[in-house]
């Protein structure tokens, strides 16, 4: 897979649009964007919906797809998971790790996030590491020791060169589906942070890693929060679920 141009969007349906509500979408996005994005746009349906979305897309490989969780084991007794083998055998090129969803809603550890990752790496997907602080980490100055605890726990069962191919996403807990976005400012500074340390882990490579922010992007703020130092892409729930609002943020900040 050709890697990723910056700035990336990335779209998470979350437990929304089935195969039918899938087609249709792709339908409108593609009629909305026509020509492939300067960047690199992938979307994250529902595990059920992927195959739909990925056959939609059959005369666009520029856009790509990705699952929203994975399990931690190669395969097994495991009712109602998937697996990185049975992802990446649907189509899947990336997969999110760590969203604060399933971190806080399903008890996640960082242990947990840094076997998935792996796993992950293991069988040709890119992870997309997430990471972020809530609103009570924030208030009490704890920022920075959350993000780099989630971030270098979430890494370290891979291999210097693995982690030169993941994809970081910084998603305040507090932003997420609230309507309350970080300012630039407020993003630039964690990215800052998030990159200082990729790169006193793998060297050099660690400037090319794309870091994401996500919490409540939407096509009135995009272009501002692309703008912001380090800051390298965009992973986008709620304002990814209308095919012209989607299309409005992936054109930001590629012109
Ligand atoms: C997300 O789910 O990763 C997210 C950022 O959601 P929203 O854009 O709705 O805040």
């Amino acid at each position: 897979m050709p890697p990723h141009t910056r700035p990336v969007f990335a779209a998470n349906w979350k437990m929304n649009v089935g195969p039918t509500a899938a087609a249709a979408f792709v339908e409108s996005f593609l009629a909305a964007s026509p020509t492939p994005s300067n960047g690199t746009v992938i979307l994250f349906p529902s595990a059920l919906a992927l195959a739909t979305v990925r056959h939609a897309l059959a005369l666009r490989q520029d856009i790509r797809v990705g699952v929203q969780n994975i399990h931690a084991e190669e395969k097994g007794a495991f009712t109602g998971e998937n697996s990185a083998i049975i992802a990446a055998d649907a189509g899947a090129a990336y997969v999110l790790v760590g969203h604060s969803e399933r971190r806080h809603v399903f008890g996640e550890t960082d242990a947990e996030t840094a076997r998935k990752c792996a796993r992950a790496v293991e069988h040709g997907l890119v992870p997309v590491l997430c990471v972020g602080e809530t609103i009570e980490q924030r208030e009490r100055g704890e920022t920075e020791h959350v993000v780099l605890h989630q971030l270098r726990t979430g890494l370290s069962s891979l291999s210097h060169d693995a982690v030169a191919d993941v994809i970081i996403a910084y998603e305040p807990v507090w932003a997420i589906g609230t309507g309350r976005t970080a300012t630039p400012e407020d993003a630039a500074v964690v990215h800052r942070v998030i990159r200082a340390a990729l790169v006193e882990l793998v060297g050099e490579p660690g400037r090319g890693i794309p870091i994401l922010y996500g919490g409540s992007v939407t096509p009135v703020n995009a272009a501002a929060l692309l703008g912001a130092d380090q800051v390298d892409g965009v992973l986008v729930g709620g304002a990814s679920l209308d095919p012209a609002s989607w299309a409005a943020i992936c054109s930001a900040g590629t012109t």
